[in-house]
């Protein structure tokens, strides 16, 4: 019989995945703080409890996808969270992206109540989430990886052990620090274009197909094209993954000159468009300017 699972935390990455998690027959018991979002995964036959020990007592093992350490911590560990529901052995599979002190520490309070961690932070955006093809990142235990590997493969195309807890998180923050890179530099790459009188679809896909391509280019700047930035991930987001990075660096002593320029441009980004804007926006920092 397979795993049945909890769900906490149905926004615009969690609810995909959950969704996938059901399109694949296993049985998902959820909650979140807001209402909408559980009412969105009921109607996909997910089951709601009214709290997360609640939804992990009838789970067995537990998931979150939530927007902060601090969140995780709550919905873990708080009053009603999942280490009052889950019983002993049961597993918590942490989706969120932390830095790899948080997860190493959340991990140590779950431990201590006799709970299994797997990190699972995921890579590729909502759009990849929502067809169950992003990639998963997993740090933890080589046999418990097994054990849940049929759900991971339920809503992510491609899976990486990386080792032991707080190793995927590592390598999660690195990838979002290029992709964050990657962005502010598309970002200027379709200024200069649009300002060299270039057509900018046409400079779009001359992009794609050269030596200067990224997957943010490929996936991110078609959003910034028509206008709609809607990539379904935040400007606070961002900030919280670039700080990440910039912590990691202060402690191993690797001067990051990009990522501390890419985090100071994103301050001005959530400044003047707000922390709930969209990251792609950032580019309108540069529109803005010319
Ligand atoms: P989101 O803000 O869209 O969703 C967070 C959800 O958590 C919301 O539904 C909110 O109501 C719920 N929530 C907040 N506090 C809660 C609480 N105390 N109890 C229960 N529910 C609570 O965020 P998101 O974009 O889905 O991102 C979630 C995590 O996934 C973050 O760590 C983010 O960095 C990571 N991530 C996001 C993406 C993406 O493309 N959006 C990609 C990779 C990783």
């Amino acid at each position: 019989m397979s795993e049945s699972y909890a769900f906490i935390g149905l926004g615009h990455l969690g609810g995909n995945l959950a969704a996938s998690l059901i399109r694949n027959g296993f049985a998902v018991t959820v909650f979140d703080r807001d209402p909408t979002a559980v009412e969105r995964l009921v109607a996909l036959g997910a089951t709601a409890a009214d709290s997360p020990a609640k939804a992990a007592a009838k789970a067995g093992n537990a998931i979150t996808c939530l927007p902060s350490p601090k969140v995780s911590e709550a919905v873990l560990a708080g009053p009603g969270g999942l280490l009052e529901g889950l019983p002993e052995r049961g597993t918590w599979i942490e989706m969120s992206t932390n830095g790899r002190d948080e997860i190493v520490r959340l991990a140590a309070l779950a431990s201590a109540k006799s709970i299994e961690t797997l990190e699972c932070p995921v890579t590729g955006g909502v759009h990849l989430a929502a067809v169950g093809k992003i990639t998963a990142l997993v740090g933890g235990d080589a046999a418990l990886y097994e054990r849940h590997r049929p759900a991971i493969e339920a809503m992510c195309a491609k899976s990486f052990l990386m080792g032991p807890v707080g190793s995927a998180a590592v390598i999660k923050v690195i990838t979002n620090m290029l992709a964050f890179i990657h962005l502010v530099a598309a970002g200027e790459a379709l200024m200069l274009a649009k300002q060299g009188g270039l057509d900018l679809a046409q400079s779009y896909h001359a992009i794609v197909a050269s030596s200067g391509n990224s997957f943010v280019h490929e996936t991110e700047s078609q959003l910034i094209l028509n206008g709609s930035y809607d990539i379904g991930f935040t400007m606070d987001l961002a900030l919280k993954d670039l700080g990440f990075a910039l912590a990691m660096a202060e402690q191993s002593g690797v001067p990051l000159e990009l990522a501390t320029r890419v985090n100071a441009i994103f301050e001005q980004g959530k400044a003047a468009y707000g922390g709930s804007a969209w990251s792609t926006q950032i580019v309108k920092l540069l529109e803005d300017a010319v």
